[in-house]
Parts: structure tokens; C-alpha cells; sequence
């Protein structure tokens, strides 16, 4: 009687199972690979009559028939399977594609709101002012005289330059850009919010590349003059119009037309506007060795937007990043003068206090440590903390940089150069909760907010000319502390394999794959050369993969996963990555089943994450293809 029961349940599990063997045929795509080739559908009668015969050799000659139908159940649920994955892949996949369409005519249509809302504009005379601005900026470089670029680049940009050629100037060189020729510019991305519209365009330049010594002339190095390719970014007030006569790049007032004659608080001489604020024309905010698709083209990412707007409602994420760009090169020239002097007006006094005393720990006698070569890869708010009335507002901005350590002497020599490093560090900034932003300052990140006064001298934390405290956070964001970015900053949903907007750069969850795949002392060639494809297919350059291995071996602080949660988060965010062409090709796998040995976690997880992200991006792609043509 048991018997007949059991092989009574088997016939009723193959009616169960095989009829999904048979439709999944149907719907096409059961190839393992994906890509969702016509599975061909055929078979229809003569798998009936298969089917009968099982279902005979189950009740009559069980022997042959129970290890048959575990067989063909277990191939059933294998298609099954991998007719799902195939469909998702598909879809994924397509989603992709239709994203990056998307993208281009969304930069299509966005231009051509600008150009209707604006006659004046033309993208040609538009790349061709970028041009004439690139040509400027690395003549005063060159030059060692930011002055005259001063009127058409935000604070941050200013600070960079002339902290970095005050450093030179301190060490007896000047390096010096000449024969600067632009090869191609296009104009790659445009992105809109409520503050400002932003082109991104891409230079392809080269350029006579050489140090010299300032006192003799002498040429201490020569680089060749190897074609290089920056992301300039121009910002401007939405609604902004192009003055036929020029404006900013050509050295006229934008609002008035009147030639420049620049005030220190950065206004026009003759019609008293801040030039400098967007409101007229285009200003050059950032600049980027590769294109960041970060946060600013959709500020809703990050936690916390929202609730800060409502309090105030000039806030933007373009002052926030100016305004850490100012303190991080003051930062970095800190180091080189072994003193808090240039960070006194933008970082909170405790602070500096702390500052001052790792300061004088690092010291060995006369020389101290100093970061040469300083590099930033990308500025993004990570999150915005408003404060209750009374209280403090946070921001938590990931400064993706990187420099060679090297040892500064009182006498002001320079030893000991190491590898280039890469260092993600959260700056932490606080204001007081009832500061709010003024729209017109957004690009006056280095100057009071109160008077408009530039930042001047360094024994005190006050404005020099109104007498403002501006380093406690009752004008404008300060510094209150730095942190490492750690593994805990990576959530899945901050990489966005489709809309490639995320929170988390694609670098940094590469730093974290190598950093802990080096935990057992080395990467050897076949994981170097898993981990380069890997960076290759997801947009990091080669010369930021080497960067970032000899970080690793180097043993820079990098993220790497201390629990097993944040290990499969920071597993997720790369299956995320892979997956954004919808398939986890062979050599992928091997890497994140790798990383997972690494990291402590089994096999299992990894199948287990894979699946479940897969399921989440289709249901993201899904979305998104149904959206279709409704943006
Ligand atoms: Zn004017
Ligand atoms: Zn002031």
C-alpha cells in the first residue's frame, strides 16, 4: 500500500514538474549563457506520448523508472532555472541599453531646452569659450598667477591651483604647460536641478609638459607631451542668459557688459553683482581626470536631501563640494607647512586642536610628513544630517584623493617620495542649523559669507575684514572631523548598475575587493588579471587599477569588510557592477567567489547574493522599461 502510495506521488509530481520543461522552451532563452536565443518550441504530441511511457515505468517497473523520473525532474528544475536567469539577463541587459539611449537623448533634449530658453547659446561658441578657459587656465599654471583665471573658476578650483603653486614656489620650480593644444572638446553630459544646470565636457589636449627651476631656469623633468583627457565641468543659474557681446572667459561683466575689473569680494566694479555667483554665466566648478557619475545629477540619492531643502531652500550639494575642496587643499597645505594656520577660518577650533597635536606626533626633528603630488579623484556628499533648531547640521563628503608621502624638511627639502596612494577619507562638516545657504556664494567657498571679505591670514579663526568667527559653524560649513570611508558606507542600493548615478564609486568597491583579497599577503598574476578586467568593464582607468594595487600592497588604509554583513554588502555592490550588462561572465565569478573566500564567507553566499541581486536589478529593469517613454 505504501508503495503505491509513493509512486502515485511521483506521477503526480511529473504532471507538476514537466509541463514547466516544456513552457520554458517556449519562452525561449534556456541556453545557460543567456542573451535569449529562440528556444524553438516543437515537441508538442510525441512529449505526450514520452510522458505516458514515464509515467508506465514509474507504477510497473519502478527499478528503471524512479531513478529516470529523478533525472528528468532534476534537468526540469535546472532549465527551469536557468530560464529564469536567461529571461532576467535579457532583461537587464536591455534595460541597460535603453538607459544609455536614454542618457543621450537626454542630453539631446536638455541642450535643446537650453538653446530655446537661451538664443544667445550655441554649443559650438559654448565649446569653443571652454577651449579658450582651458587655454587661459594653464597659461596663469604655468605662470604661477591665478589672477587673471580668477574671475571664470569657483573658490574650490581657485584654492587648488594656487595652493598647489604656492607648494612649487616653495620648492624652487614651476612646472610649465607649454605648445597647449586642444585636439577634440564635446560637450558628454548636461544634468539640471533646482540650483544649477551643469555641462560637463571633455578635453582632449596635449601639451609640452616640463618642470623648472624657478631660480636658474633650468629644466629639472620633462614628461612627453602625451595626449590627456579632463572633465571640465560649467556651472550656471537655471534661466541664465548668454551676453552676445561675451561674458566671463572674454573677460566682461556679464551682467553690466562693462570690461572686468574684479573687487576682492568678487564683484563687478561698475554694476557691484557677484560675478562668480552663476547667475550670469558659466563657471568652472570642477574639474575630473575621468567622468564621475555621482551624485550631483540626482542629489535624491543622498540621504537626507530632502529634509534639508525644506529647511533651506537655496541648499545645494555644489556649495557643500566647493566648500570641502577649499578645506582639503588647505588640508594638504597644512601638511606641507607643518602648521593648522591655513585650515584656521574653515575647521572648528577642537579640531585643529587634535590636528596640531598628530601634527607634532608625526614630526621626526626638523622634518615631517607631507603629501606630494596631492591628487583628487572625486568630492560627493555621502549624507546631510539636519540639525534641530538650536542644533547642528552634518554633511559627510567623500574626498576620493591620492598623493605620494614624502618627509619635508625645515629647510624646506622634499624626501623620500613614495608610490602614489589612494585615500578615501570622509570629511565631516557642521554648521549651526540656522545658517542657511546663500545661493549667490555658492562659488565663494574661501570667502566670508557675511561680508563677502576673501579669506586672509592665518592666526585667526575670524573674518579680517567684518570680524565674523568663521570657524564655528555659524556662517557656513566647517570642518569637525575626518574618518576613514569605511565598508559600512556600502549599500547596494548606492551602486546603480543601470542608472550609473551611485553614492559609491566604482573604484573604491574595487579598492575593497583588492584590499581583501590582499589580506593574505599578496595578489597573485591570475587575480591581478581577473581583478583588471573587472576594472576594465565597469570604466576605471588602468593608470587608477595601478593606483589602486599599489595602495594594496603599499598597505594603505582601504575599506575591507570586519563582519560578514558587510562583506556581502560590499559582495552585493560588486555583483551590482558586474551585472550591469545583465550577465556574471566566467572570470567574474571566479572573482567574487574569490573575494568571498577571502572575506569569510562560503560559496553559498555568493550564489545566494548573485540571485538576489539579479532579482532586484531586473525588477529595477522591469521598471525602468516600463517607464519607457514616459520621461
Ligand atoms: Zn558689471
Ligand atoms: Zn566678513
Amino acid at each position: 500500500m505504501k508503495r503505491l502510495c509513493f509512486r502515485l506521488l511521483l506521477v503526480a509530481l511529473i504532471l507538476l514538474v514537466l509541463p514547466s520543461v516544456s513552457s520554458a522552451r517556449a519562452g525561449g532563452g534556456h541556453d545557460y549563457g543567456g542573451g535569449g536565443g529562440d528556444g524553438g518550441g516543437g515537441g508538442g504530441e510525441g512529449f505526450g506520448i514520452l510522458l505516458y511511457y514515464l509515467i508506465q515505468l514509474v507504477i510497473y517497473r519502478p527499478a528503471i523508472g524512479i531513478p529516470l523520473l529523478i533525472v528528468v525532474i532534476f534537468i526540469s528544475i535546472k532549465v527551469r532555472k536557468s530560464a529564469r536567469t536567461g529571461i532576467q539577463t535579457a532583461t537587464i541587459s536591455r534595460a541597460g541599453r535603453v538607459a544609455r539611449e536614454r542618457e543621450q537623448a537626454d542630453l539631446e533634449s536638455r541642450l535643446t531646452a537650453l538653446e530655446s530658453g537661451d538664443p544667445g547659446f550655441s554649443r559650438e561658441a559654448f565649446l569653443t569659450r571652454a577651449s579658450s578657459a582651458f587655454v587661459e587656465i594653464q597659461k596663469a599654471w604655468s605662470a604661477q598667477d591665478m589672477s587673471k583665471a580668477r574671475r571664470f573658476v569657483s573658490d574650490g578650483i581657485r584654492e587648488r591651483f594656487e595652493l598647489q603653486i604656492g607648494m612649487q614656489k616653495a620648492e624652487n620650480f614651476r612646472n610649465d604647460m607649454s605648445d597647449v593644444k586642444v585636439v577634440s572638446r564635446r560637450i558628454v553630459a548636461m544634468q539640471s536641478d533646482r540650483a544649477f544646470d551643469t555641462l560637463h565636457v571633455e578635453i582632449v589636449a596635449t601639451a609640452s609638459d616640463r618642470d623648472v627651476e624657478l631660480s636658474s631656469g633650468r629644466v629639472l623633468r620633462s614628461r612627453p607631451g602625451e595626449p590627456f583627457t579632463e572633465y571640465w565641468s560649467f556651472l550656471r543659474k537655471p534661466g541664465a542668459r548668454t551676453a552676445a557681446s561675451g561674458g566671463l572667459v572674454e573677460g566682461l561683466c556679464p551682467n553690466c557688459g562693462a570690461g572686468l575689473e574684479l573687487s576682492d569680494q568678487g564683484r563687478c566694479a561698475h554694476c557691484d553683482s557677484i560675478v562668480s555667483s552663476g547667475e550670469y554665466d558659466w563657471i568652472l566648478a570642477e574639474i575630473t581626470q575621468a567622468m564621475e557619475w555621482g551624485t550631483t545629477g540626482n542629489p535624491s540619492l543622498v540621504p537626507g536631501w530632502d529634509d534639508m531643502l525644506g529647511k533651506d531652500p537655496a541648499f545645494n550639494l555644489q556649495h557643500v563640494e566647493d566648500r570641502t575642496s577649499v578645506i582639503f587643499w588647505r588640508y594638504i597645505r597644512a601638511h606641507f607647512d607643518s602648521t593648522v594656520e591655513a585650515l584656521r577660518k574653515v575647521a572648528s577650533p577642537e579640531w585643529l586642536d587634535e590636528f596640531a597635536k598628530r601634527q607634532i606626533l608625526s614630526r621626526q626633528g626638523d622634518r615631517w610628513l607631507h603629501f606630494r603630488e596631492a591628487a583628487v579623484g572625486a568630492v560627493e556628499v555621502q549624507r546631510l544630517v539636519p540639525g534641530p533648531p538650536g542644533g547642528r547640521d552634518r554633511a559627510e563628503v567623500l574626498v576620493r584623493w591620492s598623493a605620494r608621502n614624502s618627509m619635508r624638511t625645515a629647510g624646506g627639502k622634499v624626501e623620500n617620495a613614495g608610490d602614489r596612494m589612494i585615500r578615501p577619507v570622509v570629511f565631516l562638516l557642521e554648521r549651526d542649523s540656522e545658517v542657511a545657504t546663500r545661493a549667490d556664494m555658492t562659488f565663494m567657498s574661501a570667502h566670508c559669507q557675511g561680508c563677502g571679505a576673501p579669506f586672509e591670514g592665518g592666526d585667526s579663526g575670524n573674518c579680517s575684514y567684518c570680524g565674523r568667527v568663521l570657524n564655528d559653524g555659524s556662517q557656513d560649513w566647517v570642518l569637525t572631523g575626518m574618518e576613514a570611508f569605511d565598508p559600512s558606507r556600502f549599500v547596494p542600493a548606492s551602486v546603480d548598475a543601470i542608472g550609473r548615478a551611485s553614492l559609491v564609486p566604482p573604484d573604491l568597491v574595487l579598492a575593497a575587493m583588492a584590499s581583501t583579497m590582499h589580506s593574505d599577503g599578496e595578489i597573485d598574476p591570475s587575480e591581478e588579471a581577473e581583478l583588471r578586467r573587472f576594472a576594465a568593464a565597469n570604466g576605471v582607468r588602468p593608470p587608477d587599477f595601478d593606483e589602486i594595487l599599489s595602495s594594496v600592497r603599499a598597505g594603505a588604509e582601504l575599506p575591507r569588510p570586519g563582519t560578514p554583513k558587510e562583506a556581502r554588502e560590499i559582495l552585493a555592490s560588486m555583483v551590482r557592477m558586474a551585472l550591469a550588462d545583465g550577465k556574471v561572465q566566467q572570470s567574474e565569478l571566479a572573482l567574487l567567489t574569490k573575494f568571498a573566500e577571502a572575506s569569510g564567507l562560503a560559496r553559498a553566499d555568493v550564489t545566494m547574493v548573485l540571485a538576489r541581486e539579479r532579482a532586484d536589478l531586473f525588477r529595477e529593469a522591469k521598471e525602468l522599461l516600463k517607464n519607457r517613454g514616459r520621461s
